[in-house]
């Protein structure tokens, strides 16, 4: 498998991080994960300017331009002949001492890893998901904006494992207020009196590319949308919910804390939007 590694491709076995790297001593830095389908890289557009605001956001100056960083991508999945994969671009702050100053860290590091995808069985599609509310609270956004998709995944992780202790997949995280924020990959949706309803991303959560995608859809079918602070109590009487991510795109949600959603099958609006997201990515993106 060939990497792209600060300007070359590489062999994997030689796409090595040094040990002062500051992504991997302190987190410090941002990433990506992009999917392609067949050989259309799904709203790259977006995902370029989501991981420059991100940068811009740690005050991280990316050293190549967007129009770069696309070429960089593409030539990577051209060097693997990659179809329907998954991207991960990562941008860290690069090399420095033990201390945290990122002034030592003269050059980022950047590299992008194209892989094939790991997608949730098809089961989970046609069941849909049980999950929970997990005991880990999202990040408070003056603390670290849960909208900056950083190298420091932590809080998502120790939300995770509280998922795969209870032997769910995913887990609900509430902002420190208790309001609902996302999930630790994905984000949320809920659907009531057939309007559709999500948390605004301000209160901790990442803006996804994919709940745009789902709100965009939702727009062109006329569906109800708005953004609105949620509490589990919401979720628990909504007559559908929905996950939405990169990897697991538009995933109806049946069982939260062992309640069950609307009538316990995927709902109507989400298996619509489920459809037309299938469509979407057919057409919407760069090809390569
Ligand atoms: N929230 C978090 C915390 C995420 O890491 C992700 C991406 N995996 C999402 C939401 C979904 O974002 P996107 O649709 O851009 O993949």
């Amino acid at each position: 498998m060939k990497i792209y590694f600060n300007g070359k491709l590489v062999n994997s076995g030689k796409a090595l991080i040094s040990v002062f790297d500051h992504g991997l001593l302190y987190g410090d830095g941002v990433f990506e994960g992009i999917r392609t389908y067949g050989c259309l890289i799904f709203r790259m557009k977006e995902h370029i300017d989501r991981l420059y605001k991100s940068a811009d956001a740690i005050e991280l100056k990316i050293p190549i331009t967007k129009t770069k960083m696309i070429e960089a991508v593409v030539k990577t999945l051209k060097a693997n002949s990659l179809k329907n994969s998954y991207i991960r671009l990562v941008v860290t702050r690069g090399v420095g001492d033990l201390g945290l100053d990122p002034r030592k860290c003269r050059k980022p590091t950047i590299f992008i890893i194209t892989d094939t995808i790991k997608l949730y069985p098809k089961e989970f599609y046609d069941r849909g998901l049980d999950i929970i509310t997990a005991h880990t609270r999202r990040n408070y956004p003056k603390a670290l904006d849960p909208r900056i998709k950083s190298l420091n995944y932590l809080n998502n992780i120790l939300a995770k494992i509280d998922a795969i202790k209870a032997g769910t997949e995913e887990a609900i995280m509430l902002t420190c207020d208790g309001y609902v924020a996302e999930c630790t990959g994905d984000n949320i949706f809920m659907v009531k009196n057939r309007e559709l309803i999500t948390p605004p991303v301000e209160i901790g959560a990442l803006k996804g590319i994919t709940r745009d995608a789902a709100i965009g859809l939702a727009k062109l079918s006329n569906i109800p949308f708005y953004e609105k602070l949620l509490r589990m109590e919401d979720l628990y009487s909504a007559g559908e919910v929905f996950l939405t991510g990169t990897a697991a795109e538009i995933i109806p949600v049946i069982k939260i804390d062992k309640q069950r959603i609307g009538n316990g099958k995927p709902g109507e609006i989400t298996l619509k939007l489920m459809k037309e997201f299938r469509e979407l990515t057919k057409v919407d993106g760069v090809r390569y």
